[in-house]
């Protein structure tokens, strides 16, 4: 079997419980070696086979899981944060299929949620924001055109920005352009949970400063919006006046529908 496992933002105890199992038990292990931390391996058996994909193609990776799961081997493919995300896992996936050979996921926390723990910050904040764009400027992976930073921008809800550390002076620039107003708040989170983490709390129009002040070029995300600043309404669900499936009101109002998400 194959298992795609989220190895979490970075800090080695923020891997899932499931995922740490699977790298004890891997028989072969296929990491992306740029960004996920290198102390995970340790847990992996002495005898453990262990490569990294950052120096290896795509083509490279099938053989040696073709080759791992002729021989009955256990493999794990670990993937920084969350493998949804900017992980090229879709055609690996597809490419396994193909060969009738089986495989499942095993999710890991996202570095968009390690930012959010580094900034202590909640994305969805009532009368704020209820949506999070996570989104990238165009790179060497082109971004469809219908995907714009400045058409996301225009609709000021939060935002969180991946691959795009080396670009921050045009991404100010459509943000602004989008319709952010130019000293909205707005963050670089720098190796989120890892020991050299460095949160840059900015606006906006000064990404490209202030991540140039602390020499900050890569692995990094920009968080984007009011949620960053102070103003915000209370929570409904734990309003004392507001009735909920699992507590009643002491002041009853009418209750609002489509509120829960406790
Ligand atoms: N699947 C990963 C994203 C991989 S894309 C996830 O779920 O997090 C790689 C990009 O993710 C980096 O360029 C950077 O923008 C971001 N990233 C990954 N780990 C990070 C971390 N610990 N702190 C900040 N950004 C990180």
């Amino acid at each position: 079997m194959i298992t795609f496992a989220g190895a979490g933002p970075g800090a080695e105890d923020l891997i899932t419980v499931r995922g740490q199992r699977l790298l004890q038990e891997a028989d072969i292990v296929i990491y992306a070696g740029s960004l996920v931390n290198p102390g995970l391996l340790s847990l992996c058996r002495e005898d453990c086979r262990v490569y990294n994909s950052a120096v290896m193609t795509l083509e490279e990776v099938l053989d040696v899981m073709t080759a791992g799961h002729e021989e009955g081997k256990q493999i794990v493919r670990l993937h920084t944060g969350d493998p949804c995300l900017y992980s090229a896992i879709r055609e690996q996936m597809d490419a396994l299929k193909e060969r009738n050979i089986p495989y499942e996921v095993c999710p890991g926390v996202s570095s968009f949620c390690g930012a959010a723990a580094a900034l202590e910050a909640e994305y969805t904040l009532p009368g704020i924001s209820q949506s999070v764009v996570i989104t990238r400027m165009a790179g060497r992976t082109p971004v469809p055109d219908k995907e714009s930073i400045a058409s996301f921008a225009s609709h000021q809800a939060t935002m969180v920005v991946f691959l795009s550390t080396g670009m921050l002076r045009e991404l100010s620039a459509e943000l602004i352009r989008g319709g952010y107003p130019a000293d909205t708040p707005a963050a670089v989170v720098y190796k989120a949970t890892w020991p050299e983490e460095k949160v840059l709390r900015c606006t906006v129009e000064t990404l490209e400063e202030t991540a140039g002040r602390e020499n900050v070029t890569k692995t990094a995300l920009i968080v984007v919006g009011r949620i960053l600043g102070d103003g915000y309404e209370r929570s409904r669900l734990y309003d004392p006046s507001f009735a909920t499936e699992f507590r009643r009101a002491s002041h009853p109002k009418a209750p609002v529908s489509g509120q829960n998400d406790d």
